[in-house]
C-alpha cells in the first residue's frame, strides 16, 4: 500500500521515484477512494495544489531543494490560506474566503509544500469528537462507528487514513493530542508562543497553538523546523532561538528522567489504557530513562479552570461575528439589533452558543472575581505544579485520554462528560508547556491508545528526541487502519 511518511516521501521525490504531481495524484486518489466514508475534509484545494506540485517539480528538475518541497499537507480549517475558504466548520463562516495567508501557511509555501485541502473540526475548535462540525462528523479510520477525537479530528483522520502526508492542527485544550491518540498518529502541541498564531482563527487566545499531526515523530520534527519561530505579526510569539529539531532525534536518552504524575493514574482510567501506558513506561525505562514519581496536585481543578477561562476568551473573540463584516447574515433582519441577534442565533451551533453564554457569564460584573479571576489564580497554581515537577525530571509521561475513541452520540448529550474526557490534556495548555501524543498500543477492540509526553517550556527537542527513540524500538506507530 502507498503510505510514505514525510521523511520517506522527501527521499523518494529526491530520488525521482515519483514526481510531486504523481505524489499529489496518489494522495487525491486515496481521498477519492476513502473520504466518502472517513469524511476528514471539508473542502479540497485541488487547483492550488496542482500548481504548487508543478512548481515543485520544476524546482526538483532544476536541482533546487527546500524542506517540504512537493509534500502534500492538509490544514485544519481554522488556518487561513489565501484564496481558500476558512470555515472553522461553522455556518457563520461557511462562505468566508481568506484574503491572506496565516504565517504557518506562508512558511509551508516558502518550504515548498503542496496544500491539498482543509480538514474538518469541531465548530471553532470547541469539542473533543468532531460531532460539533456544521458540515458533517468525521469518522475514525480504525472504526467508522467511532469518533476521531477533536477538535482536530479531520487532520487526525486524514493522516491515519493516509489521505495526506502530514497535517497541521491546533490545540487549545488537547485538540491536537487527543485526536492523534484516538487515530493512532503523532501530534505535538508546541510551547505557547513557539509557533505564530497569525492567521489562526482565535478560540481562546492565551491557549491556542498550531502544531504538526504526522505519521512519525521524525515527521513532526521536520514540520516543526518549518513552522516554529518568532513572528512580528503575532505579539505573543516568542523570540526564542529555534533549534534544529531533526538534529535532536538521534541523541542518546540515557540518563534522562521521566516524571510519572500520580494524579494521572487514578480511578476512572480504562484498564487497557493504563496497561498500554505502563508498558510504554517500561519500554522507556529499558531505553535508559529513569522513572521518578512526581505530583501535580492541582490536576483535579484543571477541567473547571480551563472551561471558565477558555469560554471567557471565546466569548470575547467570537463577538466579532455579527453579520456585518464576515460571512453569514440572517435573512430575518429588521433593526440592527435583530440582525445581530438572528445572525448569531442562526449562525452558531449549540456548543458554541453554550460557551459564549458561559464565558459572558463568568466575565460579567459580580461574577468576574468569583470565576474568571479565581480561574486565573488556579491557572498559576497549575503552572507552578509543573515548575516544581520539572525540578525532578526532564519529561512527564502520562496517558492522553482516559479511554480510547468513543462511539458517536455517546457523550454528545452530556457536555460535562465530554469536558471531563479532556482531563489529561488540558493542564499542558494552562501551563503553556509543550506536549506530544504518540501511539503506544491498540486496545482489544483494535483501537489506538496514545501516550503523552510533556516537556519544559521551549524544550520540544527533548520530547521529540524521547518520542523518536521510542519509535525506533517499538512499532505502534507503524500500524495502519484497514479501510
Ligand atoms: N476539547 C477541548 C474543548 O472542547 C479542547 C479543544 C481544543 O483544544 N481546541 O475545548
Amino acid at each position: 500500500m502507498f503510505q510514505p511518511t514525510l521523511a520517506q516521501a522527501r527521499h523518494q521525490l529526491k530520488d525521482k521515484k515519483y514526481s510531486a504531481v504523481e505524489l499529489l495524484q496518489a494522495v487525491y486518489k486515496r481521498i477519492d477512494a476513502f473520504d466518502s466514508r472517513v469524511q476528514a475534509y471539508v473542502h479540497l484545494t485541488r487547483d492550488i495544489a496542482l500548481k504548487q506540485a508543478e512548481a515543485a517539480d520544476q524546482k526538483i528538475s532544476a536541482g533546487e531543494d527546500a524542506p517540504l518541497l512537493g509534500i502534500p499537507i492538509a490544514l485544519k480549517d481554522l488556518i487561513c490560506m489565501q484564496g481558500a475558504r476558512t470555515t472553522c466548520a461553522s455556518h457563520i463562516l461557511e462562505q468566508f474566503v481568506s484574503p491572506y495567508d496565516a504565517t504557518v501557511v506562508k512558511r509551508l509555501k516558502d518550504a515548498g509544500a503542496v496544500l491539498i485541502g482543509k480538514t474538518n473540526m469541531d465548530e471553532f475548535a470547541m469539542g473533543s469528537s468532531n460531532e460539533n462540525s456544521w458540515f458533517h462528523p468525521t469518522h475514525n479510520p480504525w472504526d467508522l462507528t467511532r469518533v476521531p477525537g477533536g477538535s482536530s479530528g479531520g487532520s487526525g483522520a486524514a493522516v491515519a487514513a493516509n489521505e495526506c502526508i502530514a497535517a497541521l492542527g491546533s490545540d487549545t485544550g488537547g485538540s491536537i493530542r487527543q485526536p492523534a491518540g484516538f487515530c493512532g498518529i503523532t501530534g505535538l502541541k508546541p510551547t505557547y508562543g513557539r509557533v505564530s498564531r497569525f492567521g489562526l482563527v482565535a478560540f481562546a487566545s492565551s491557549f491556542d497553538q498550531i502544531g504538526p499531526m504526522t505519521k512519525s515523530v521524525e515527521d513532526a520534527a521536520l514540520l516543526m523546523n518549518v513552522i516554529a519561530g518568532h513572528d512580528p505579526m503575532d505579539t505573543t510569539s516568542a523570540d526564542v532561538p529555534v533549534p534544529d529539531y531533526s538534529a535532536a532525534l538521534p541523541q542518546s536518552v540515557k540518563g534522562l528522567k521521566m516524571g510519572i504524575p500520580k494524579e494521572y493514574f487514578t480511578s476512572g482510567i480504562d484498564p487497557e489504557v493504563e496497561r498500554a501506558v505502563q508498558n510504554a513506561i517500561q519500554s522507556l525505562e529499558s531505553m535508559g530513562i529513569e522513572k521518578v514519581e512526581v505530583s501535580l496536585p492541582h490536576t483535579e481543578y484543571a477541567v473547571a479552570t480551563y472551561y471558565v477561562l477558555a469560554c471567557a476568551e471565546a466569548s470575547t473573540n467570537l463577538s466579532r461575528y455579527d453579520g456585518v463584516r464576515y460571512g453569514f447574515r440572517s435573512e430575518k433582519s429588521g433593526t440592527l439589533m435583530d440582525m445581530y441577534t438572528n445572525t448569531r442565533e442562526e449562525g452558531f451551533g449549540e456548543e458554541v452558543k453554550r460557551r459564549i453564554l458561559l464565558g459572558t457569564f463568568v466575565l460579567s460584573s459580580g461574577y468576574y472575581d468569583a470565576y474568571y479571576l479565581k480561574g486565573q489564580k488556579v491557572r498559576t497554581l497549575i503552572k507552578q505544579d509543573f515548575d516544581e515537577a520539572y525540578k525532578k525530571c526532564n519529561v512527564i509521561v502520562a496517558p492522553i485520554s482516559p479511554a480510547p475513541a468513543f462511539k458517536f452520540n455517546e457523550k454528545l448529550d452530556d457536555p460535562l462528560q465530554m469536558y471531563l474526557s479532556d482531563i489529561f490534556t488540558i493542564s499542558a495548555n494552562l501551563a503553556g508547556i509543550p506536549a506530544m501524543s504518540i501511539p503506544c498500543g491498540l486496545s482489544e477492540a483494535g483501537l489506538p491508545i496514545g501516550l503523552q509526553l510533556m516537556g519544559k517550556h521551549f524544550d520540544e527537542a527533548t520530547l521529540l528526541n524521547v518520542g523518536h527513540q521510542f519509535q525506533q524500538t517499538t512499532d505502534h506507530h507503524l500500524k495502519h487502519p484497514k479501510l
